[in-house]
């Protein structure tokens, strides 16, 4: 008789981290163990931050050896981080289980420290003064991999000392909503007592219906509107996405926001010669910080031609030093909180919109010529 060659299955293994501290409860309970267990492994995970099952002392030795060979804990490796000179900008190259490639960025100022990341690999919106919208999409970020690079970041540059977190890497958080969803409802436990998601802000170019979806869920995160122009037609050249989901139907959104949350809303403003620094700009954009409780972040534009692009995006130019001036005073001038995000880690293509991978841009070019 011929004996059938044994192949060993490989164990597909549940991954851990990014569970709620419910799911984890009911995960242990599905697998005959106690459902304080859940609460234990949620602990070591956010709390104590440990990378490894072996690490967790209070489990005891049977059930690591379990968790060892059914579950995993981690999704991202580090592959390298680089520091910038002038600010301290320090960026970190992760790599996923697929070898994606992605990049958090940790700004240190004075009062605060934001770490900056990203939800999705690539960008699939196409804003004409993104890097990271050049080199086209991938796929989406899971929980664990959003919440991967605050743990492995943090480990990184120090325990405790990442005040803030912004949503505004790669990709836009709202179209990976389910994921970023969990990923907050997971920072806004009270275990992880590094981050409250009062200093939690998610950027987003404007998908309205997630926008009023997130109003509604209960969580008070902060949000921020990649705003860039009050006229539709200019924002439709810049950010296509506004052909799908329009200004207009967008502010509504974040009135609601702001109305349900009771939190002001940020507008991003990238300054763009003559594209939105004119007068008529700045009257439009008065009028609607008079209608909604808000503050203006007026980031100068960060160059992308380090993507080399082509067409629209070629002819970009950021304003002019006076003109970024007036324009601010002028804001000003009529109470309105304006902040500008004056560019930190350019010199290591870590500033806003600059976050694009050259590794997987190429072969993402040729897969889209096939
Ligand atoms: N998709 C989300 C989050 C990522 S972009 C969003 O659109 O909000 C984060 C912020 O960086 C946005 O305000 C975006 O408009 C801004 N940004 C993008 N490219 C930039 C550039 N070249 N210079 C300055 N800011 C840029």
């Amino acid at each position: 008789m011929i004996e059938e060659a044994k192949t060993e299955e490989p164990v597909k293994k549940t991954l851990l981290k990014g569970l709620t501290p419910k799911e984890l409860k009911d995960f242990f309970a599905a697998v005959g163990e106690k459902r304080f267990r859940g609460d234990q492994l949620f602990e070591w995970v956010y709390g104590h931050m440990v990378e490894n099952f072996d690490e967790m002392t209070t489990l005891p030795n049977y059930l690591r050896k379990k968790l060892n060979l059914y579950c995993e804990l981690n999704s991202l490796s580090l592959v390298t981080t680089q520091t910038s000179p002038r600010s301290g900008t320090r960026k970190y190259l992760f790599k996923t289980f697929d070898n994606q490639l992605i990049e958090s960025v940790i700004i240190p100022e004075p009062k605060r420290i934001t770490l900056c990341i990203s939800t999705q690999v690539g960008c699939p919106l196409d804003c004409q003064f993104c890097a990271t919208g050049l080199m086209g999409y991938r796929r989406n970020l899971s929980p664990a991999e959003i919440l991967d690079q605050f743990l492995l970041a943090s480990k990184e540059f120090g325990r405790n000392k990442i005040s803030n977190i912004v949503y505004m890497g790669m990709g836009e958080p709202l179209l990976n909503y389910a994921n970023t969803f969990k990923s907050l409802q997971i920072f806004a436990e009270e275990k992880i007592r590094d981050i409250s998601l009062k200093r939690v802000t998610v950027s987003t170019a404007g998908i309205a219906p997630k926008i009023i979806e997130l109003a509604d869920s209960g969580l008070k995160v902060k949000i921020a509107f990649s705003l860039h122009s009050m006229f539709e037609e200019t924002r439709s050249k810049i950010m296509p996405i506004n052909n799908k989901y329009s200004l207009a139907e967008n502010l509504e959104a974040v009135k609601y926001y702001a109305k349900q949350t009771d939190t002001r809303i940020t507008f991003e403003y990238i300054m763009l010669k003559d594209l939105n620094d004119r007068s008529d700009d700045l009257n439009a954009l008065i009028k609607l910080c008079k209608s909604i409780p808000c503050k203006i972040n007026v980031i100068p534009f960060n160059s992308i031609a380090h993507m080399n692009p082509t067409g629209f995006a070629k002819e970009l130019e950021p304003s002019q030093k006076f003109v970024i001036d007036e324009f601010v005073k002028t804001l000003r001038d009529n109470n309105i909180t304006v902040i500008v995000r004056y560019t930190q880690g350019d010199d290591i293509a870590a500033a806003c919109g600059q976050l694009a991978n050259k590794t997987i841009s190429e072969p993402l070019a040729k897969a889209e010529v096939n």
